[in-house]
């Protein structure tokens, strides 16, 4: 199934993503823990391609086994900077061959190694390229990327709403964010990207913080901001495992309340391979989701 026939069913509904395993011997714990999210039966579920420390060489795997196992719909992500055109091209002959739907299109980050090299030696630049080559080569409901902190990268917010609006012109047919743990930023961005004329859906992209450890990582990976209520939240109850990880999934809980309340039917919940996070936000959803309040 598509991901955009989905997500134009406008039903409260909830994504998670999950990442292939760092090393080869892990991966049947991961397998085993993505199957475990999976038969949580969520609208979709992403696979990573490279990035959360996992390789990027399981994707396709673990996202076919998700689907033919669980008929739960996958989207495989797929980088394109640090590829040549050629290895493109097969990772998406690849997809057609094991009939994956559903990709990302994703730049990815550049390496401070690549940073290193001329750019005009490079494949490909911008994931502008990979969803126009990805549209032209196959039967694929292509998704991408969108920041409403502004891509790290950016000149200024202006040029990277252009630069997403280039992305669902050359066929990106919806949008996931960046974390985000203030919705406000997130509402903020729509009305900015709506004013400039992109009208396909926008995935707000929530990551429930189970310890305190992680807010670190998150800050680094994503530049987003942390609310002063997330804050001393964490400050209260980070030293204590069970009741971090039990706030943390309340306040990620209540932030995608507030975005169903506020009209957002989709929500992508970065569950990191975490299967008892990803039931426990089902569970505390289960007499609003698959509903539509606006019927
Ligand atoms: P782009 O859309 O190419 O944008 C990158 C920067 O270039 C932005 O500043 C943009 O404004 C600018 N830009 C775009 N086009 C142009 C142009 N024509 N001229 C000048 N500037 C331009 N990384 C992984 O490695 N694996 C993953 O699986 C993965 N999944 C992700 C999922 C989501 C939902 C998100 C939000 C990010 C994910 N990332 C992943 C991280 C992503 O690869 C990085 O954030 C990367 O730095 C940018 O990727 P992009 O596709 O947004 O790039």
């Amino acid at each position: 199934m598509k991901i955009i026939d989905i997500l134009n069913k406008r039903e409260m509904s909830l994504s998670f993503e999950v990442f292939p395993p760092k090393k080869e011997s892990s991966f049947e714990t991961v397998e085993a823990t993505t199957e475990e999210i999976a038969a949580c039966h969520p609208a979709f579920m992403s696979v990573t391609y490279g990035a959360g420390g996992g390789t990027s060489k399981y994707t396709m795997e673990i996202a076919k086994n998700i689907m033919d196992k669980y008929n739960v719909p996958t989207l495989a992500h797929l980088t394109c900077v640090s590829s040549s055109r050629e290895a493109v091209h097969e990772k998406i002959e690849q997809m057609k061959q094991l009939g994956i739907k559903n990709v990302m299109a994703l730049r990815g980050d550049l390496t401070p190694e690549l940073e290193k090299t001329d750019p005009s030696t490079w494949d490909y630049k911008h994931a502008t390229e990979l969803v126009r080559e990805l549209k032209e080569m196959g039967d694929f409901c292509v998704g991408a990327a969108c920041y409403p902190e502004v891509h790290p990268d950016s000149v200024n917010q202006k040029d990277d709403l252009t630069h997403i609006k280039e992305k669902v012109e050359a066929g990106a047919e919806f949008l996931t964010t960046q974390m985000v743990f203030d919705n406000n930023l997130f509402y903020n961005f729509m009305y900015k990207i709506r004013e400039i004329g992109v009208t396909v859906p926008v995935i707000p992209g929530i990551m429930p913080i189970t310890n305190a450890n992680q807010v670190e990582r998150a800050i680094k990976l994503s530049g987003s901001f942390m609310p002063q209520r997330f804050k001393s939240l964490v400050d209260y109850f980070g030293n204590d495992p069970e009741a971090m990880k039990q706030a943390g999934i309340a306040y990620a809980t209540d932030q995608i309340i507030d975005l169903y309340a506020n009209g957002i039917t989709n929500v992508h919940v970065y569950s990191m391979n975490k299967p008892d996070v990803a039931k426990t936000i089902m569970e505390n959803l289960s007499n609003i989701l698959g509903k539509d309040f606006n019927r």
